[in-house]
């Protein structure tokens, strides 16, 4: 292990800070409480439509009534949680609503095919009839049944291709933009609800509030997804100003532009960048900012992983930036402790580079330990010494493959001898999601607890 421990020197005293006053943020208990409440009030539509149940066709309809109209609800907050909507991205980040979405989804999958095989089966025993003649009557003759299987023929094909099997096969953005065809589905099924759902036929407060959640989150999606980036482009007028070689295989790129305090980013965040060439504009991906927002710039730093990122360092000066965001919960909003541990696997460095230089401390209150392959590849290597000495922080190297080093450099002894006080730390951590894993075990088991970990994945 290379140690590189700063000489004691002045704290930081021209940290860029953020805008004036904390941007909004939801807090991850209070966001899964209004989901499970609004799951709730959707059980109560069937409950308070449904005096009575008789006989098995009866419960069988019922049955699929329920799961219809939870499909209802949960692909709809599926679709919010994604619609890039600022106080749940700060607040709960967005690899945490990557995860609920994905969970999630598979729940809201079930609803659907729960739903369809529930109510045929149900109409068919009610109807004396067979489960096949059933689901033709039901395709047949049922306004907007055939749109809505179409609906949920789409969901599935999206659950199929998002399978873990499946998913590493395809390329991200063909996987990506299968996505889109959710909305379609979205709206293929709505008008199904309110034709075929006995709770809305007569409920006039209940279609209206229906509605509202809808047309709600498709103005957010609207909003956000599409005008924002839109908007942003014109105010602030992003552009390349340079592209600059930091490691092997790792470049650094400048942009500059306009009015950029009024996007609010904090060191920590990331946004998702479109580079308006010929080549790359059709995609957009996200890279953390590598510095902390600065007057008029914006800095990230990439490592080659594939085609989009491998082309940024032919970017040249002047090529136009579309950016949404900024995104991402790992910030000094997160902090609950004096005392900061930040620890870096890889090119997870960048959004704690930016921490390491903008988050408030006093002079021994900042340790990072930075994990990398061999020195060489160690990015911002003289930056991150020099912020060191300056804040008075101290940096660790820990460099060498698995093979090359004695044990387990970050196994919870080794973490708790070269940090004294490790419980006392707030620890932000940002790796391959193996080193995540491994090191948030590590940290549980020397004492740290699980509310003091976070941590950004730059797998989604
Ligand atoms: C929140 C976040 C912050 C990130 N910050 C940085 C950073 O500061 N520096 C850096 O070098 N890398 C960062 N990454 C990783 C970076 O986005 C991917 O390495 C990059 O998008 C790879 O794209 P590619 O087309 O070059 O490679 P591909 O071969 O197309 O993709 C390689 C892998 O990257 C992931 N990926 C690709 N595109 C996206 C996308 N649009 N969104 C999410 N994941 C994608 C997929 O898992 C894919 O399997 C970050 C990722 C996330 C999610």
């Amino acid at each position: 292990m290379t140690a590189l421990s700063a000489r004691r020197g002045a704290p930081s005293a021209d940290v860029p800070r953020g805008r004036a006053g904390s941007p909004a943020r939801a807090r991850p208990g209070a966001v899964l409480a209004v989901i499970a409440a609004g799951a709730v009030a959707t059980l109560f539509l069937w409950w308070h439509g449904t005096p009575s149940l008789h006989g098995f066709g009866d419960w069988l309809t019922n049955a699929g009534r329920i799961t219809g109209l939870e499909a209802g609800y949960g692909v709809i907050i599926l679709v919010a949680l994604m619609a890039r909507i600022p106080p749940l991205e700060r607040g709960v980040g967005a690899d945490r609503l990557a995860r609920w979405h994905a969970m999630g989804g598979r729940y809201t999958i079930g609803l659907v095919v729960a739903h369809a095989l529930l109510i045929t089966w149900g109409y068919a025993v009610t109807a004396h009839t067979s489960v096949t003649r059933q689901a033709w009557v039901l395709a047949d003759s049922y306004p907007d049944v055939l749109l809505a299987t179409a609906a949920g023929l789409l969901l599935v094909m999206i659950a199929v291709v998002s399978a873990r099997a499946v998913r590493p096969r395809m390329r991200y953005e063909t996987w990506y933009y299968l996505h889109f065809y959710t909305y379609l589905a979205v709206a293929l099924a709505f008008s199904h609800q309110f034709a075929d759902g006995a709770e809305f036929m007569t409920d006039t407060a209940a279609r209206v509030a229906w509605s509202a959640m809808y047309i709600g989150v498709g103005a957010a999606i609207a909003w956000y997804r599409f005008v924002t980036p839109v908007r942003q482009a014109a105010r602030h007028r992003l552009r390349v100003t340079a592209v600059s070689e930091e490691a092997p295989g790792v470049v650094s790129i400048l942009v500059g532009g306009r009015h950029l305090e009024e996007l609010g980013a904090e060191s920590g965040q990331f946004f998702r960048w479109r580079f308006l060439t010929r080549d790359l504009w059709w995609t957009s991906s996200p890279y953390s900012l590598s510095e902390p927002p600065r007057p008029g710039r914006l800095r990230i730093t990439v490592k080659e992983a594939g085609g989009h990122s491998g082309a940024l360092r032919e970017l040249r000066p002047g090529t136009r930036v579309v950016t949404e965001g900024p995104f991402g919960a790992l910030t000094g909003a997160a902090r609950r402790r004096r005392k900061v541990l930040l620890i870096a696997g890889g090119v997870g460095i960048t959004p704690l580079r930016a921490l390491l230089e903008s988050l408030p401390a006093a002079p021994g209150d900042l340790t990072l330990i930075y994990r990398v392959s061999s020195l060489r590849d160690a990015v911002f290597r003289r930056e991150l010494e020099q912020i060191a000495e300056r804040r008075r922080a101290t940096v660790w190297f820990v460099a060498g493959s698995r093979a090359e080093l004695p044990g387990n450099p970050l196994a919870a002894g080794e973490l708790a001898k070269r940090v004294p006080g490790l419980t006392d730390h707030d620890v932000y951590l940002c790796g391959p999601p193996g080193l995540t894993a491994d090191v948030t075990r590590e940290l549980l088991g020397a004492g740290v607890r699980r509310r003091q970990i976070h941590y950004e994945s730059f797998e989604f």
